[in-house]
């Protein structure tokens, strides 16, 4: 089968490299950049999530859930640097800690390990600088070189006799034959053609099966701050506020990377541009594109607080600080310095919710992922399982 992957990301990666293990497939992959994991994947939190908080029976909980062995066995398989160090959320009043007693409640359901609650003395022990009124511990969690991952899946697919094309953005297509046109003089004919384009997802799905979508991407930026060398000794581990379960996005954490940094972050803060990185990249169409979406609107009236706050923490490093502050009371404006920032590709539907699941859509022999946010990187290989379970075999 000749098999064509739209976006090389860490989803488009996983299934081109279990695609083209298969006897008899012939993969191509296509990313617009000058290398793969420009976008979502080599921007994130660096996080292998376990399933804690998802909803149970959810396509994110089960793909998570067996999303993280399999992404740890790859690691262990390719020596890619990873550690199952496991994390801990905190709650601090009685309020938080009855949603923690939810979220562990959810993370039970979902089949995780070892979850336990630590006492004061114990959490002292691995995070002494973390303030809490109730802990929970999630041993399953860990951190991973995401970027190691995504080089090892694309040579891994080239040395399978694949190619990945880069500096390539697909942006016709001929839809009756599956023709992807590469430019004026190439075309390629495939069996199948999938595309894992993150932010582009809904402008590609309407752009090459000339069909209506509920839904829209909405970028929501998420900023970092890293812990200055002096201050790293402030956390050792994964340390998580408890989610408001509204919403995605798990709330300012702090992070131990693989490489020894130590990140805080990220928040949410609505983008200007799909794949704007800093306050001031604008794209007046793309702006007008979401502000002009019904669903977007509503969104925005019913979480206007939620919006401006995390806006506030984008404009004001005081306003940020106090975040983390909540976590570590004893960190100081002079501990932390700007860091990096991704942006996430979040669905909204026409009600103006946020998408909380994976979506994937199909037309003729076209499959799309339209909505792949957190924890898509950690479960990129068993979303490719369910993709080809499901779509392809
Ligand atoms: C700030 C942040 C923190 C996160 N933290 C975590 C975490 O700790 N753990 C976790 O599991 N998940 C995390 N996530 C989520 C995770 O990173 C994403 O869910 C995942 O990376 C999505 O992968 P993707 O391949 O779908 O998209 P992307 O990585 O965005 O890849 C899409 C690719 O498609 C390409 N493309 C688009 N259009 C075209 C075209 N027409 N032609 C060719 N190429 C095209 C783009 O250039 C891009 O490279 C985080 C995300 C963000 C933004």
């Amino acid at each position: 089968m000749n098999i064509a992957i739209v976006g090389g990301g860490i989803v488009g990666l996983a299934l081109g490299y279990k695609l083209s293990r298969v006897k008899g497939n012939k993969v191509h992959i296509y990313e617009k950049e000058k290398d793969v994991g420009y976008h979502q994947s080599g921007r994130n939190s660096g996080v292998l999530h376990c399933g804690l908080s998802y909803k149970p029976g959810s396509l994110k909980a089960k793909l998570a859930v067996s999303g993280i062995k399999q992404m740890v066995k790859y690691c262990n398989y390719y020596k890619i640097n990873h550690d199952v160090c496991g994390k801990v959320v905190i709650a601090n009043n009685e309020n938080e800690a009855k949603l923690l007693e939810n979220t562990a409640h959810r993370g039970n359901l979902n089949g995780l390990k070892g979850l336990k609650y630590l006492s004061k003395r114990e959490l002292k022990d691995r995070e002494p600088f973390v303030s809490s009124y109730k802990t929970l511990l999630v041993p399953e969690e860990g951190i991973v070189d995401y970027k190691g991952v995504m080089m090892s899946m694309k040579e891994n697919i080239i040395n399978s006799g694949g190619k990945v094309f880069l500096d390539t953005k697909i942006e016709k297509v001929e839809e009756n034959k599956n023709l992807i046109f590469i430019n004026n003089n190439l075309s390629i004919s495939y069996n199948i053609i999938i595309y894992t384009t993150g932010l582009q997802s809904d402008i590609n799905y309407k752009k090459f099966t000339k069909k209506k979508l509920n839904a829209k991407i909405v970028p929501f930026r998420g900023e970092y701050y890293t812990l200055e060398e002096h201050a790293k000794n402030l956390v050792n581990h994964l340390v998580y506020p408890v989610g408001n379960p509204k919403f995605p996005f798990l709330g300012v954490h702090f992070t131990r990377m693989i490489n020894g940094d130590r990140e805080v972050g990220p928040n949410a803060v609505l983008a200007f541009k799909r794949e704007g990185y800093k306050n001031t990249d604008i794209s007046i169409i793309e702006m007008f594109d979401y502000l002009t979406y019904p669903g977007f609107l509503k969104f925005i009236g019913k979480n206007f607080l939620f919006s401006l706050n995390e806006f506030s923490t984008s404009l004001l490093k005081s306003s940020f600080l106090k975040k983390t502050q909540k976590l570590i009371p004893d960190i100081s404006s002079s501990d932390i310095k700007s860091g990096p920032a991704g942006v996430r590709a979040q669905g909204i539907d026409y009600r103006g919710n946020l998408m909380m699941d994976f979506e994937i859509k199909t037309v003729k022999n076209q499959i799309h992922v339209i909505n792949a946010p957190s924890p898509a990187a950690t479960s990129a290989l068993s979303i490719a399982d369910y993709i080809i379970e499901n779509y392809i075999s």
